[in-house]
Order: structure tokens, then sequence, then C-alpha cells
């Protein structure tokens, strides 16, 4: 088969058993592979799907600038996505995000503006609305309160694990939220098809959906700072709230053990699925969700010794 343009090669991700801990007698974990996704993340999906809608609402054209606060996956699916269009690109990115995806994005020709770290996603959002002010024929995602944001994890994301799963709906989902888009639209599609299924969020220490309070966090790429508009409240049958130092323990070990390189999120996801496993009976189907690899992060030492 020979495709003609990257965005052929978004979705459709592998979902992958991983074996090798101790879980229920037949109880499996199943992670979507997202760092297959040619921007090499799961927010490679909302890129192509905040464009396209904004063309066919004519929010945009050609000579539109889009203007997106993101911690950097985003801005890299926006990218690939605006490759169709050639349109300018301004990103804004809170200055502890990695220094790898940042490139990424001002390869495929965007413009960097850093925000202060202290200033969380909140900062970053508040400048982009700002940047957006001065800016002509500007055109803000804003994927944190964007329904298009849920609506492609509901189109995509989680048919494809039914359809992956031979139609079978999973006993418990397990995902990881930033903006939220990911487990919103999926929980939304799965308690749809079944009334029995468990979905779980998985955030940081320092993220207050657990009821904690806001503070900083290593694991990169998920941590709310408020309850994002679009998850809805009977979704969250549970919480789990994962410290950097079991988030980095599992990326290691799930280098290691599974030869997969993802990111710290992935660890933190995967560290709530064992937890998960444990509650369940045997003989469980949980899904869970890599959102990315760790090479955009060995600048931050991801796999150092904890
Ligand atoms: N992990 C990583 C590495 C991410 O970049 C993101 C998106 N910020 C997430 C997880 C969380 O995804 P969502 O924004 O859909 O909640």
């Amino acid at each position: 088969m020979i495709i003609q343009s990257v965005s052929e090669l978004i979705g459709q991700t592998p979902l992958m058993q991983i074996n090798g801990y101790d879980v229920p007698k037949g109880t499996r974990i199943l992670a979507k592979l997202e760092q297959f996704n040619p921007g090499g993340s799961i927010k490679d999906r909302l890129g192509v799907k905040l464009l396209k809608t904004a063309f066919e609402e004519g929010r945009i054209n050609t000579d539109s600038t889009i203007i997106e606060p993101t911690a950097g996956n985003t801005g890299i699916g926006i990218g690939l996505a605006a490759l169709e269009y050639g349109m300018r690109m301004i990103f804004v990115v809170p200055e502890k995000f990695s220094e790898e995806k940042q490139v990424l994005m001002r390869v495929l020709g965007a413009t960097i503006v850093n925000t202060p770290t202290e200033e969380g996603i909140k900062g970053a959002v508040e400048k982009a609305k700002a940047l957006g002010r001065e800016t002509d024929n500007c055109y803000l995602p804003l994927q944190f309160e964007n329904p298009v944001n849920p609506l492609t994890y509901y189109e995509t994301l989680a048919p494809e694990i039914i359809s992956d799963l031979d139609g079978l709906v999973p006993d418990s989902f397990v995902a990881g939220a930033g903006s939220g888009g990911t487990f919103s639209g999926v929980a939304q599609y799965l308690k749809e098809h079944s009334e029995a299924v468990r979905t779980v969020v998985v955030e940081p220490e320092g993220s207050i959906l657990g009821g904690g309070e806001p503070g900083p966090h290593e694991t990169e790429g998920i941590g709310v700072e408020s309850i994002p508009p679009f998850m809805k409240e009977e979704w969250i049958d549970q919480v789990y709230t994962i410290s950097d130092k079991e988030a980095f323990y599992y990326t290691k070990a799930l280098a290691r053990k599974n030869g997969l390189f993802v990111g710290s999120s992935s660890g933190a996801a995967f560290a709530a699925a064992l937890q998960e496993a444990q509650s369940l009976p045997e003989g469980s189907t949980i899904v869970t969700v890599f959102p990315d690899g760790s090479e955009r992060y060995l600048s931050k030492n991801i796999y150092k010794e904890n």
C-alpha cells in the first residue's frame, strides 16, 4: 500500500496487551499506543478535526492565523493538519514543557510564545486570548473548552477500541486527563454502549479532580487546574491520583519489560490500570491509553532513577 500523506497515518493505532505484571487471573490490561500516530501522540486526531471543523464552519481560510495554548502535542497535531492549508500558527506554551515538542512545532512552521510555568495552562490560555485580540483573521480552537475536542475521541478512539475488541465493550476504561477530551469522548461513547462499563480518570498529584489542591508535578500532559467544561461528573466512576514517582517508575518498567518507549502520562495511566485491575473481578478487560512516546522527553531525563 502506498499512502499520499501523513494524514492517512492518523488513528487505527495498535491495541497491545501489557503482559508481565501482577494482575488477577485472566485479567487483561490493554493499551492504545497513540505514539504511532505520525506526530507521535494522541493529539494528531484532534489537530485534523479542529481545522476541518473550523473550515467547514467558515471560521478560517488559508490566510488565517491559528493561535492555541498547548503543552505541545496539540500544537504538533494542528501543525501537521495545517500543512494541507498553509496557514500561520502561533502556539502558546508554558515554559516547563519539553523542548523537543517545541522544536517539532517550530519545524512545522509555528511561532512559539512561552508563558511562565507558575501561571500554568491558565496563563497560556490568557496569553493566547490576548494575542487573538491583536491579530487579524485569527482563530483560537481553544481545546480546553471546545466540544470538538471530546467529539474527536468519541468519533475515532472509542469506536476503534470496540472494533479492536471485536465488538466487546471493556469492563473498564482508564485514561489521563489534561484537557479531559480523551476521557470525556471515550467515556460518553462507552457508557452509551454498555451500562456496566466503568470509566475512570487518572491525574497526577497536584491536579484537582480527586479533591487535591492544585500544585506542581512532573508527569507531563495530564493534570487539571479546574474541571473541564465538557467532563460530566456522571462519567467519572473513580479518580486515581498517581504520584510522579509511581508514574516514572512504570514509564521505565514499560520500556525495560515491554519495549514501549512511552511518556510519563502513559506510566501514570498504567499505574492506575494496575490498581483498577486489583479492584475488579478475575478475567476483566481494562483498556487504557498511552498518549505519546518517551523520546520527546529525553531532555527532561524521563528515565531518571527514582
Ligand atoms: N498525555 C499527554 C502526553 C498529553 O499531551 C495529553 C494532552 N495534553 C494527555 C495525556 C491528556 O489528554 P487530554 O487533553 O485529552 O485529556
